[in-house]
């Protein structure tokens, strides 16, 4: 059973679905003004952990994850661009994020669905909000949510009655903790800004209506659990949590969770500091992307993790010595499939289960991990599957260690010949095929089961 700290309680509780075995998730999508830097990455590396957790415990998820593809940013540099449309900017970085995506091995989300697609859905949340008494019409022609109206303001981010300012609007898609005031649905349109018909006027969606509004179009008013990186709190989540329950009357989400930032040489990230890194800058350091995935587990979702290249490599350091570890289970097995299901494994399966229900505690899983593959009561063949078993959760694509272990053509004619010098003990050609192999960045170790082949450099 998993349990899992619930932001709006404080607690660690224990997860009820609404339906039996199905769970509705809402994860907060990206910002397709740009490509999503690593601090961005670590959130959906962490959302894909908990989704996979659910998967294991046998439940049937259903993800749903916005693409916001018009708001201020977007928009700002449309205008500086001078674009023809706003799609020539979101476009290619949706595409992008979506390969970011598979390149971290993250599972697919059911859905994906854009703002600029749902423009009628947003309206329809709007015209209930007007309805319910819960927003107006500004004299600047745009829709505001009257925060003083929802008497549970601000519960999520425990926002006190004395900082939220009556009266005070805000129109800007992104504000903080001090700047609690009634915020923007619908702005009415200005200059050259893209722009919709609405019963309001013409204009576009404030940031945070989509996300009430696609959420309920996918998920149904309730829905089992809301996740997102922590900074999206306030406002944006207690404003989801505002739209959503004035708009519908009915309690919005059971189970908020929230992933800690990631810090860059123990810095927040800021385009000003230069140390605002993309999954391009990764790859072009010679860092396989799954290494990033790795070292994201090194650290409980709920803490601070601090980002330094030297950290990167030692996790691809230790995730390559883990490949070579079950590719050399399966060299050492070779097929046999032996008392699967002994005393020692199925205490290990038990281990795992209980460490990622307890809150997603990747940091013990991993320990498992490595405890497995120390372990002399396992054999090779169990070894492996249980890797494989604990990787549905951590997503490593152990498969990838399989090809590795499989040198090219040329590669393999080699370590043949010197098997052949070996066994005819011919020691000296025998070691300048080895010299050979290694010069095309192959390594052989010399085992009871044969010559084992693995990259010397990933
Ligand atoms: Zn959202």
């Amino acid at each position: 059973m998993l349990k899992i700290q619930n932001t709006l309680s404080k607690k660690k509780e224990t997860f009820t679905p609404i339906k039996k075995s199905y769970v509705g998730l809402y994860t907060c999508g990206p910002t397709v003004y740009d490509r999503a830097h690593i601090g961005n990455l670590r959130t959906f590396v962490f959302e894909d952990i908990l989704r996979r957790t659910l998967e294991y415990d046998g439940y049937k998820v259903k993800q749903v994850m916005n693409i916001t593809d018009v708001e201020d940013k977007i928009i700002k540099r449309f205008l500086k661009e001078k674009k023809k449309n706003i799609s020539e900017i979101t476009k290619p970085n949706t595409k992008r994020f979506l390969e970011d995506m598979d390149e971290l091995n993250i599972e697919h989300s059911e859905a994906y669905p854009l703002v600029t697609e749902n423009i009628d859905a947003i309206i329809s949340v709007i015209k209930k909000l007007i309805k319910n008494g819960f927003a107006y019409k500004g004299d600047d022609g745009s829709v505001y949510f009257d925060i003083s109206k929802f008497k549970k303001y601000g519960k999520l981010a425990r926002i006190k009655k004395v900082d939220i300012k009556v009266g005070a609007r805000v129109s800007a898609d992104e504000y903080g903790k001090t700047e609690a005031q009634d915020f923007v649905l619908w702005k009415s349109r200005k200059g050259n800004e893209p722009f919709w018909k609405s019963p309001f006027g013409e204009g576009r969606p404030g940031w945070h209506i989509e996300c009430s509004a696609l959420s309920m179009k996918y998920l149904g008013p309730t829905f089992d659990i809301h996740a997102g990186g922590v900074d999206l709190i306030f406002p944006h989540h207690d404003n989801e949590i505002a739209q959503s329950e004035g708009a519908t009357g009915k309690k919005f989400v059971n189970y908020w969770v929230h992933g800690e930032h990631l810090l860059v040489n123990g810095k927040k990230m800021a385009k000003s500091l230069k140390n605002f890194y993309t999954l391009d800058d990764i790859k072009k350091k010679g860092f396989l992307p799954i290494a990033f995935r790795y070292f994201t587990l090194s650290a409980h979702y709920r803490s601070k993790l601090n980002f330094t290249w030297d950290a990167l490599g030692a996790a691809q350091n230790t995730l390559v010595n883990l490949y070579r570890e079950f590719a050399y289970f399966g060299f050492v097995s070779n097929g046999k499939k032996i008392q699967t299901e002994s005393g020692e494994y199925k205490k290990y399966r038990k281990e795992f289960l209980e460490a990622v229900n307890d809150d997603i505690n990747m940091p013990k899983a991993l320990s498992i991990l490595w405890r497995v593959i120390g372990d002399t009561l396992l054999s090779g063949h169990q070894k492996r599957e249980l890797l494989l078993d604990f990787d549905k959760v951590l997503g490593l694509n152990m498969g990838f260690a399989d090809e590795l272990a499989i040198p090219p053509a040329n590669v393999v004619k080699l370590v043949d010949q010197r098997e052949e010098k070996r066994i005819h003990k011919q020691f000296v050609k025998a070691d300048a095929l080895r010299d050979k192999i290694e010069d095309l960045e192959y390594l052989i170790e010399d085992t009871h089961y044969g010559p084992f082949v693995w990259p010397k450099k990933i």
